[in-house]
């Protein structure tokens, strides 16, 4: 068995996995700096969704293309949670602002009225 984070083969019970408590302490921080790093880059692509979406809804726009959408840099791979219409329309939204696609490469933008989950 070799430790998990310098590699150096560790001697002692075969289900040891550090050979040190440094190397332990250190391997978890990089894992939860990984996390933290992946959560912040998730974190700014859904704000920059949402405040994408409230400035359209602002002016009072209702419908834009999804090629307007992807120039002002909106990232469709990212929302919070799709709501599924009772007529057959699915809406992708980023908090309280989303969206549901009308054919023809439309999309109706939208506000939500709910204020929790
Ligand atoms: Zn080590």
């Amino acid at each position: 068995m070799q430790c998990l984070e310098c590699q150096t083969p560790i001697k002692g019970r075969s289900d040891k996995k550090f050979c040190s408590d440094a190397c332990r302490v250190h391997y978890h921080n990089k894992i939860s700096a990984d996390y933290s790093t992946l959560k912040r880059s998730i974190h700014l692509i859904l704000n920059r969704n949402r405040k994408i979406l409230k400035k359209i809804n602002d002016q009072g726009i209702k419908t834009m293309s999804k090629t307007e959408l992807v120039t002002l840099e909106y990232n469709f791979d990212y929302h919070t949670s799709v709501f599924y219409s009772s007529n057959q329309k699915t809406y992708y939204y980023c908090y309280d602002y989303g969206y549901c696609h009308l054919g023809d490469e439309k999309l109706l933008v939208v506000k939500s009225n709910k204020k929790g989950v």
